[in-house]
């Protein structure tokens, strides 16, 4: 199929389900992911019901804004599947039942040993003119056809269907179209401040319709910059991507801990064994949580060696001879017990490094002192002992989560991981 140029493309996802929030858009995500690969640009995704008016009309408009569509779902065989009719309505033609689709149907069903329900005759009907993709995983056919110019796709909804689909047939068909555009994305990983901190420190790389644009997400604390260089060629793309890169690694500093999909504790760990010390744990309100992101890391055991969950003030003076006389005095949840724990979870463990946190989760326990989301952390060494305070906010899940990755932070910047290769 012809077509020239392309490089703008948008995505349909068709289903009710889709509207009703019982079903997340797991398809869009997955071809957007796939057709990026091929520098296409995504420039919308729609969600529609099965109806035939709104299918159509999202058709003309992602058809307007758009030089491929790539529809999903709606292909089924029954009533309430309709992009079938719509595709033809679309095009302004019939739908046309093909014999031999209705065989590979047929078939399907005969290997099971199943007799084919009527109803899916439909499944093998394709509008005039458009040709059938094959499904090797199911009974739904997709369809190819081409209007103005313009190049649509339609698959089934079932994500396994789906995506097997659209990675051997329509990827493919795809791929050779899009020429003169190459798409470079980066992701620089950072830690440590907010959205509009980082946003303030960037100035206007983040302006939209500029080229590298910069995308900025946040999840649980860790900002996500995402570069995405548009250019003719890869090489020049790359070029501009590794000038932005730089120009906002020059900016943030120590803000950005690592690239991709990279992990505090990967990067803290990788940094370890890269300078062959030890790492110890000392949890009072994160009760194992900053060990299990430790531990999550495959090969941790080149550097983790013990930790300890002392949620009362018995286990703190018990296992990391925290005095009682001082928990009494100041509280257990206090600067000098945080400095006391990871004190003798490095002595007990005799690593390089311990760490130890304090706090309060939540949601009761509070004080006008001592506020819900106060959390101590404290990171022992050779060099000695470094407490901080923080307060965290939101809920129980949060507060621990944050003073886990806040503490993992604290022992990155201790590390000095200049010319370590993995960041
Ligand atoms: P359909 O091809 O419309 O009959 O869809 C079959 C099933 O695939 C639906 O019942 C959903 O469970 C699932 N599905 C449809 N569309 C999507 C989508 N966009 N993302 C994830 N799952 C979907
Ligand atoms: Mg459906």
């Amino acid at each position: 199929m012809g077509g020239e140029h392309i490089k703008k493309a948008s995505i349909l996802s068709i289903g009710n389900e889709l509207l009703n929030g019982r079903t997340v858009d797991t398809n869009a995500a997955y071809i957007a992911g796939r057709l990026r690969a091929i520098n296409l640009t995504v420039v919308s995704v729609h969600s529609v019901p099965d109806e035939v008016d709104a299918i159509e009309r999202a058709l003309a408009l992602a058809t307007g804004e758009a030089d491929v569509v790539v529809a999903t779902g709606g292909l089924g065989p029954t009533d309430d599947d309709l992009t079938r009719q719509a595709f033809a309505g679309f095009l302004g033609v019939e739908l046309v039942l093909h014999p031999d689709l209705l065989a590979k149907v047929k078939e399907f069903f005969d290997r099971r040993r199943i007799e084919m329900p009527a109803r899916n005759e439909i499944q093998a009907c394709i509008p005039q003119g458009a040709a059938a993709l094959e499904n090797e995983m199911g009974t739904a056919p997709g369809i190819q056809a081409k209007k103005g110019g313009k190049l649509l796709f339609a698959m089934p909804g079932v994500p396994a269907e789906m995506r097997h689909m659209l990675d051997t047939l329509v990827v493919p068909e795809l791929r050779p179209l899009v020429t003169g555009q190459a798409i470079v994305v980066r992701r620089l990983k950072c830690f440590g401040a907010g959205e509009s901190k980082i946003a303030e420190l960037i100035g206007d790389a983040m302006q939209r319709g500029r080229n590298p644009l910069v995308n900025c997400t946040v999840q649980t604390g860790v900002i996500t910059l995402e570069i995405v260089a548009t250019a003719p060629g890869r090489t020049e793309a790359e070029k501009m991507a590794e000038q932005e890169e730089g120009s906002l690694r020059k900016i943030l500093g120590t803000l950005v801990y690592g690239t991709d999909d990279q992990g505090l504790a990967e990067v803290v760990g990788e940094g370890l064994a890269w300078m062959g010390r030890t790492v110890a744990v000392a949890e009072s309100c994160t009760g194992g949580l900053l060990a299990k992101l430790i531990t999550d890391v495959p090969g941790s055991s080149r550097y983790f060696t013990h930790g300890w969950i002392t949620y009362s003030n018995d286990a703190k003076s018990c296992e990391l001879d925290v005095p009682t006389d001082m928990i009494e005095k100041y509280g257990a949840v206090s600067e000098q017990v945080a400095g006391a724990m990871a004190q003798g979870a490095r002595r007990k463990a005799g690593t390089d490094y311990a760490i130890a946190i304090t706090g309060i989760a939540g949601p009761g326990g509070g004080t006008e002192q001592k506020p819900v989301g106060l959390v101590y952390i404290s990171v022992d060494s050779r060099s000695g002992t470094d407490t901080s305070r923080h307060v965290f906010s939101f809920d129980r899940s949060s507060v621990r989560l944050r003073a886990a990755q806040t503490s993992l932070n604290i022992l990155r910047l201790k590390l000095d991981l200049t010319g370590q290769p993995h960041i």
